[in-house]
């Protein structure tokens, strides 16, 4: 059975051009529920341990100094069937491919600079969201 939480950041593209209001309003009108959240900056260290598994890939020392270069929103949001929701919510991760309405479709700057993050399971959303929230900071 598909979980009903996920883990979500608002990059520093979407955050430094002031979207996050919108993005939130969103994310709420979809059906999610905010159960934690914070604004927050990641160092280029924590961002490297966050991406680790893209750790091989071409664009991940880009991905760290973007993901790093300016304040980001982290939250956990509830709802059914959270995370394939949430991603379809999102968008596909290059704008340019991302279907109309979509948040990426929406807000995303270039594939990289794309506005949001989603969790693509029920075991990552659980890693991301303790990656960010202390148990006690999870009070819902
Ligand atoms: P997601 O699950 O849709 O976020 O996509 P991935 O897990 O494949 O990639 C993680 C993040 O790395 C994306 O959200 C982008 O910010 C970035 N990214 C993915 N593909 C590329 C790429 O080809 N070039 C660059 N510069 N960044 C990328």
């Amino acid at each position: 059975m598909a979980g009903n939480r996920t883990f979500t950041m608002i990059k520093p593209d979407a955050f430094e051009a002031g979207n996050s209001g919108a993005i939130l309003k969103m994310i709420e009108e979809a059906g999610f529920k905010i159960v934690a959240m914070k604004a927050t900056r990641l160092t280029p260290e924590l961002a490297g341990k966050f991406y680790e598994v893209h750790k091989e890939r071409p664009f991940y020392a880009d991905l760290c100094a973007y993901m790093s270069s300016g304040p980001i929103i982290a939250a956990i949001l509830e709802k059914d069937n959270a995370v394939e929701d949430f991603r379809t919510l999102i968008g596909a991760t290059n704008p340019a491919n991302a279907a109309e309405g979509t948040i990426r479709k929406i807000f995303a700057k270039s594939i990289e600079a794309n506005a949001v993050h989603g969790s693509d399971s029920d075991e990552n959303a659980a890693i991301e969201g303790n990656f960010y929230f202390s148990q006690t900071e999870r009070v819902i």
